[in-house]
């Protein structure tokens, strides 16, 4: 069994939506990859009844829980206090924390209000959390089956306290076996396709799956267990593979580091020493900027389509035409031109569709899609990057 770990966040403007919680994202990233389960993010204003029965349900139910925020010295950081409280542990004057503290403001020239007296308060029997960065130390403390950590607020000092002082700690107070994570990262279909495709396949229960949908790819995960057996896991792999087919651009967790669709078409351009020419309409440079720093990309420039209405022309032919006369001009290996039929109403209004027509000449011959896109400009100009983008790539690792 994982052991299992909460994560709770305290401050006012959490819980009123004036900042995200960055600092629960973070930290569970932190925990899964070593190894925890986790199971609950909370995050609770300034209400000390509320902070107090939490911290007593944690107490029975988790291995392990950091908290964050509401060590500060104003009168709605409430932290050590709740934990006094839930705990039945007196509040400490802790000598070498107001030394900390007095010290962060002789070294800043700045006179230490009286206020941060109550910072050098912690609960009897913690363990204090030195901080260099800040004024406020952390503190932990086991109370019933969970080690508690209590982190200050703010990011910055609270990553460097995790990474200095709490993630050093865990593997001597936690039988951690960090999983194997495999990520499948794909592009040309939803998540609903995406699982049509692997219904059939079965995965056994001690491997976790998930989809994660972004807004330029979906990713699929399997977490095997550390000693799941090394030839089940290659034959789980090949099946998903297989079974997604040229839907996945990259596998990520095989060694290679995988990247985004356009750190694979880069990778692809290098190891071919290819270059590329580009006519973008829909994504008027997008596609140019995604590719900043890709010295394969010898050109790209950005053309009004000039097309209507689908009706009187073969907008693919008008594309071909426009790639064989482009060849001529440039030295380069590939030419892909993109264009569209219709107005400006279509591109902008949200609730219409667009069809994109992307052609890609290359040594070997022509290859060419069509798609319709759909929603805000926004997301057909990406869209329609992206997917020139994988036509590419398709070509290059020969899916094509
Ligand atoms: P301080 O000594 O700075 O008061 P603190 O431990 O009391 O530290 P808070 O007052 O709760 O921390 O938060 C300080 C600042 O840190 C907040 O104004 C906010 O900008 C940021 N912060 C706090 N909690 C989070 C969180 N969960 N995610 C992201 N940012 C946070
Ligand atoms: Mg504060």
């Amino acid at each position: 069994m994982r052991p299992l770990l909460e994560i709770f966040s305290q401050g006012e403007e959490l819980v009123t939506g004036q900042i995200m919680d960055t600092n629960a994202a973070w930290l569970s990233q932190q925990a899964v990859a070593k190894g925890f389960t986790v199971t609950r993010h909370t995050a609770v204003g300034d209400n000390l009844s509320e902070l107090v029965s939490l911290l007593e349900a944690i107490a029975q139910r988790a291995d392990c829980c950091i908290c964050t925020g509401g060590l500060g010295p104003t009168s709605d950081d409430l932290t050590a206090l709740a934990v006094a409280k839930a705990f039945n542990r007196p509040l400490i004057f802790d000598a070498e924390a107001y030394e900390q503290i007095a010290r962060f403001f002789a070294n800043r020239q700045r006179t230490m209000p009286d206020s941060n007296r109550k910072q050098a308060l912690l609960p009897q029997g913690a363990e204090r959390i030195d901080n260099h960065w800040g004024t406020a130390p952390g503190f932990s403390l086991q109370h019933g089956r969970c080690w508690f950590v209590f982190l200050p607020g703010v990011p910055m000092e609270m990553k460097h306290l995790f990474h200095e002082q709490v993630l050093p700690s865990w593997p001597q107070r936690f039988a951690l076996k960090p999983g194997i994570l495999i990520t499948f990262k794909t592009f040309g279909a939803g998540e609903s396709a995406l699982q049509e495709l692997i219904n059939t396949i079965e995965v056994p229960a001690s491997v976790q799956l998930g989809f994660r949908a972004g807004t330029d790819d979906v990713h699929i995960k399997l977490l095997f267990p550390t000693d799941f057996p090394q030839q089940e896991m290659t034959a789980l792999i090949r099946d998903f593979s297989e079974r997604l087919g040229d839907v996945v651009f990259a596998i990520d967790g095989l060694g290679d580091s995988a990247g985004d669709l356009v750190f694979e078409v880069d990778k692809l351009m290098l190891a071919r020493q290819a270059t590329l020419a580009v006519i973008e309409t829909v994504s008027h440079g997008l596609l140019a900027a995604k590719c900043i720093g890709c010295d394969w990309l010898l050109s790209a420039s950005y053309q009004q389509s000039s097309i209507k209405s689908e009706a009187d022309i073969d907008v693919m032919v008008v594309a071909e035409a426009m790639a064989y006369e482009h060849k001529k001009s440039t030295a380069a290996d590939h030419v892909l031109v993109q264009l569209y039929a219709g107005d400006k109403e279509c591109l902008h209004n949200k609730e219409k569709t667009i069809a994109i027509y992307i052609v890609l000449l290359t040594a070997t011959g022509l290859h060419k899609v069509s798609h319709l896109i759909a929603g805000p400009i926004g997301r057909k100009q990406n869209q329609a990057a992206l997917l020139s983008l994988d036509l590419l790539r398709r070509y290059l690792s020969a899916k094509l």
